[in-house]
């Protein structure tokens, strides 16, 4: 089978509605057809400030949800990324043949760095993309499922790739990013020309996996509209109501027109509560699923060290290619 990898920051509490359409429900579906490797990648989550004691739960909760989605721990590789140290030494050979201008076209790099201002943001913040390529290279993943935002960052490691082989000799495959559609990225519900995101600094737009039901709903009813009136997909004049749109669309598998025609001469509200519906119906079992696991941490951290002993074994091979062709000895 192909290998697939990918991966999420176990960079708060919950994961978040946008993880689980453009990455977990792709995953889902991909895992009997590849050889994937499904990994919590706390080293990149430690490029922006951490609580050591917080970040440990999380990591143990980015898991709990994985599994809660449907990702099987039998079936595909699920692990933390710390516990195969070959992803960061795969990342310093990488950092060597990367160019200092071409890390620093990085958007999510400028996005991250404007959050934290230039002294407060670390050099491990830029070099993420790196760490990210050695995450993917390591495994000589095909596939790589990543939401919209992640892509430069997949372009960048095809060209690492490209360089090493040509450098070195033929070692690395080089990637594929697996796109969902369009219509895949979603926005935060107050800010909805931002992307949201799990780390975000205000959880009022930011539909979370793990939130009680009331406050999802909540969330939804108050999302940022227009005064138009009109339930239509429109991202430029109106991106409330089309990021709504795109939510309501991947949750059901119906057409963002087929559901314009449903809401036809009805406002907001009924279309709110409509995808409140939607959304409350889809999050429940996940969060019931990932609370249960979350009960039983000893066995979730013993699925997760066996899970880090298969990657790494997985991974050896690649570094130890690697170690030869650039000259290094090996013990
Ligand atoms: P952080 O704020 O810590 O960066 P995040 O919510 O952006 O968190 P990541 O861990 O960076 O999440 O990304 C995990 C996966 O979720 C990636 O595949 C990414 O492309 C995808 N993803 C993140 N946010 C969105 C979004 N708003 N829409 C679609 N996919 C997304
Ligand atoms: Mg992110």
């Amino acid at each position: 089978k192909p290998r697939l990898f990918s991966g999420m920051q176990p960079s708060a509490d919950s994961l978040q509605i946008g993880n689980y359409i453009g990455a977990l429900m792709q995953w889902r579906g991909m895992q009997d057809d590849f050889d994937a490797f499904f990994t919590v990648v706390d080293l990149h989550a430690i490029t922006v400030p951490q609580d050591p004691k917080e970040l440990r739960e999380k990591t143990r909760r980015t898991a709990a949800q994985y599994i809660a989605a449907g990702i099987e721990p039998d079936k595909s590789t699920l692990y933390v990324q710390s516990q195969v140290p070959a992803h960061a030494e795969l990342a310093w050979i990488l950092s060597t043949i990367t160019g200092f201008g071409e890390a620093g076209r990085m958007t999510q790099f400028k996005d991250k760095s404007q959050r934290y201002g230039s002294d407060q943001a670390s050099v491990g913040l830029f070099t993420y993309p790196v760490l990210m390529a050695a995450d993917i290279l390591l495994f000589q993943a095909e596939a790589v499922p990543v939401g919209d935002d992640q892509k430069q960052h997949v372009e960048l490691t095809r060209n690492l790739a490209e360089r090493f082989n040509a450098r070195f000799g033929e070692t690395f495959t080089v990637p594929e990013p697996v796109i969902p559609r369009e219509t895949a990225r979603i926005y935060d519900l107050q800010e909805p020309t931002s992307k949201m995101s799990k780390s975000a600094e205000s959880q009022a737009g930011v539909l979370y996996l793990l939130d009680d039901v009331n406050v999802t709903a909540k969330k939804i009813m108050r999302a940022v509209t227009d005064s138009e009136g009109i339930v239509r997909y429109d991202r430029d004049e109106k991106p409330g109501v089309s990021n709504l749109l795109a939510i309501y669309s991947a949750l059901t598998g119906s057409s963002v027109a087929a559901i314009e025609d449903e809401y036809a001469g009805r406002g907001y509200g009924d279309f709110k509560k409509g995808l409140r519906d939607v959304v409350v119906a889809e999050f429940e079992p996940v969060r019931a699923r990932a609370l249960e696991l979350l009960d039983d941490p000893a066995e979730l951290d013993r699925v997760l060290s066996a899970n880090a002993t298969r990657a790494a074994e997985a991974a050896e091979h690649t570094l130890t290619a690697v170690y030869e062709r650039v000259g290094l000895l090996r013990g």
